[in-house]
């Protein structure tokens, strides 16, 4: 182990890319040369998730002239959470960046968490001062899940993003010894406790492409972020049972006591609502406990989180 880390790289910069094919060769070029102002020991592994362009193919090319660039190429798409694993895998670096292809993530600031971690730093997290870029339903979204799990996971995810560095002590524990399949980057490095910093950036404004996220993918992994972190939803089932066992004394009470006095309960309306509003109850507690139940059938299941077709450069086979 020693040994190879005295031949490792002291930074991998990683980067995921879906159908990039457009801005990938900006995105190696700026990033080498900021990196060239810190250190000449680097990597850059991309880790092209599953594009139907010709990212792949730029990298492969790229790599061609610049041995230190490296890439992996997805049999499909995997989602960007596999792209980030996937990178932390096959990284060497004594230390891994990881940034958006498209930039929005400023390459300027590399050099800031770098010094950090010089300075003893193990998780230098990069924080969006706005999302202006965003709109307001995403923000609004953001906005709610990252409350619930920094309320409920103890941990502060707030307005925080995937661009990070992480010491390869993080990078070892949340690649190989964190066994979960579904996961959630930005609350893990967090989660993992150890020394960490902050650094504020503003969100620049993005190209579209095609894997976009869309609404149904942030919703999917808004419940992803909340079912890994807290099992607080489960509770709430358990205090809506109760909520409604003691609605339904109340009721049952007043009712008996009418119908002691000799009068009929009034109210076919009174039955319908009461039985909607706990047929959806039920409905609702289903969904949840569902959820939780769909999650530990996908861990159970023990899929690879992606599958790699091809890679390029010096990475080993993982
Ligand atoms: N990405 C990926 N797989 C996906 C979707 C996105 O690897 O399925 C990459 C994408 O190429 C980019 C980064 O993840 O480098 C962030 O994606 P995007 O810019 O679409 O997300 P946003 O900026 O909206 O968070
Ligand atoms: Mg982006």
């Amino acid at each position: 182990m020693k040994n190879q880390l005295s031949t490792s790289p002291e930074i991998t910069v990683l980067i995921p890319a879906c159908n990039e094919g457009e801005v990938i060769e900006r995105a190696l070029e700026t990033v080498t040369r900021i990196l060239e102002t810190v250190t000449s020991e680097w990597e850059i592994i991309v880790i092209d998730d599953g594009s139907r362009d010709d990212t792949y193919e730029r990298v492969s090319l790229y790599a061609q002239t610049e041995s230190r660039v490296k890439g992996v190429s997805f049999s499909r798409n995997f989602g960007k959470e596999a792209a980030l694993l996937a990178g932390l895998k096959f990284s060497r670096g004594r230390a891994v960046i990881a940034i958006d292809a498209d930039l929005q993530h400023p390459p300027e600031l590399i050099p800031e968490m770098i010094s950090k971690w010089r300075d003893g730093a193990k998780v230098v997290h990069a924080v969006k001062r706005n999302r202006k870029t965003d709109s307001m339903g995403k923000r609004l979204a953001a906005l709610t899940v990252n409350q619930i799990i920094s309320r409920m996971g103890g941990i502060n995810i707030h307005n925080s993003s995937d661009f990070k560095l992480l010491d390869r002590q993080i990078v070892d524990i949340l690649a190989f010894q964190l066994p979960e399949r579904e996961r959630f980057f930005r609350g893990l490095s967090s989660w993992i406790g150890f020394r960490e910093e902050f650094i504020d950036f503003d969100v620049s404004s993005r190209m579209e492409n095609e894997c976009k996220w869309s609404f149904w993918s942030l919703v999917e992994l808004s419940i992803t972020a909340l079912t890994s972190f807290t099992t607080l939803p489960l509770r709430i089932v358990t205090f809506l049972g109760l909520l409604t066992l003691l609605l339904g004394f109340a009721v049952a009470s007043d009712a008996l006591w009418s119908s002691f006095n000799g009068e009929a309960v009034s109210g076919f309306a009174t039955i319908i609502i009461t039985l909607l509003l706990i047929g959806s109850f039920i409905m609702i507690s289903l969904g949840i406990i569902g959820e939780y139940i769909a999650k530990i059938y996908e861990e159970i299941k023990a899929r690879p989180p992606y599958l790699v077709k091809s890679t390029v450069g010096t990475c080993d086979k993982k």
